[in-house]
């Protein structure tokens, strides 16, 4: 059965969403049946992949009930990767969810029935620690949190982890770390250096190994629709995120 990976962290422009578009499209590339859910309104993964964000079925109606995952899941341009879409209604999810008895529960439930036919379900979460990231740390066995390289990175990381751990005791408890990724590197600075030896101190042996530089060819990719080992597979950036996958794949 798949394992399933939030990528998560309530700081948008974090590297969340590059992050689960390109790890989901090196472990396909690799020969694995892969799945991205976007639970982002926002639908920049969906978008990234060369979907249309207004498409129907989307998670949304998965979401509400209405129609079983597998009737909404897509197909993308990349062999082995498929995708249940986002919809900018999804916005809308996070007054409704709360509303509705074992709202919490709804993600976890609807990848139940689709989980088994792929070897990982990557969830791409939105900017928050609200109901739809609650869905996705319920639905997943393991937490992938990209963390930028910059001053403020620690920042926030404290009630991240406090989510984490009440999920885990109340609704999730096979939910564990996956690993801390450090993202947008800029490798030539101090501040860089800096910034990584004060993450890796701070939460020892949680990091990932693997650290993704900021490269120009990742930030072009999106609007292209495709993920960077596609625009660029020798660029920097791909490479990274060929590293990374291993990783991740590795800690399944
Ligand atoms: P999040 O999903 O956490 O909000 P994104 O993955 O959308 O973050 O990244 C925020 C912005 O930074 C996007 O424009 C993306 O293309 C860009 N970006 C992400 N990772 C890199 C990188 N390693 N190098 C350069 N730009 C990056
Ligand atoms: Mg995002």
């Amino acid at each position: 059965m798949g394992t399933v990976f939030a990528i998560a962290n309530q700081k948008g422009g974090v590297g969340k969403t590059t992050t689960a578009v390109n790890v989901a499209a090196c472990i396909a590339e690799a020969g694995y049946p892969t799945l991205l859910v976007d639970i982002d309104p926002q639908a920049n993964a969906t978008v990234g992949l060369g979907l249309a964000k207004d498409e129907r079925p989307s998670v949304y109606e998965v979401l509400g009930g209405e129609v079983p995952a597998q009737d909404a899941v897509r197909a993308t341009s990349i062999p082995g990767l498929s995708v249940l879409s986002a919809h900018p209604d999804l916005a809308g999810a996070n007054v409704e969810l709360p509303r509705r008895p074992g709202s919490e529960l709804r993600l976890r439930d609807a990848l139940a029935g689709v989980r088994e036919g792929y070897a990982h379900v990557l969830v791409d979460c939105p900017p928050s620690l609200g109901p739809l990231t609650v869905n996705a740390l319920v639905a997943a066995d393991r937490v992938i949190v990209p963390v930028q390289t910059e001053y403020f990175a620690l920042e926030g990381l404290a009630s991240l982890l406090d989510t984490l751990k009440l999920v885990q005791r109340t609704l999730n408890p096979r939910l564990a770390v996956a690993g801390m990724l450090l993202t947008m590197q800029d490798g030539r600075t101090r501040l860089a250096r800096d910034v990584e030896a004060d993450v890796r101190e701070h939460f020892p042996s949680l990091v990932f190994d693997t650290v993704i530089p900021r490269n120009v060819r990742i930030s072009e990719a999106p609007s292209f629709g495709r993920p960077v080992i596609h625009h660029d597979p020798h660029c920097a950036g791909a490479e990274a995120y060929f590293e990374l996958a291993k990783e991740v794949a590795s800690r399944g």
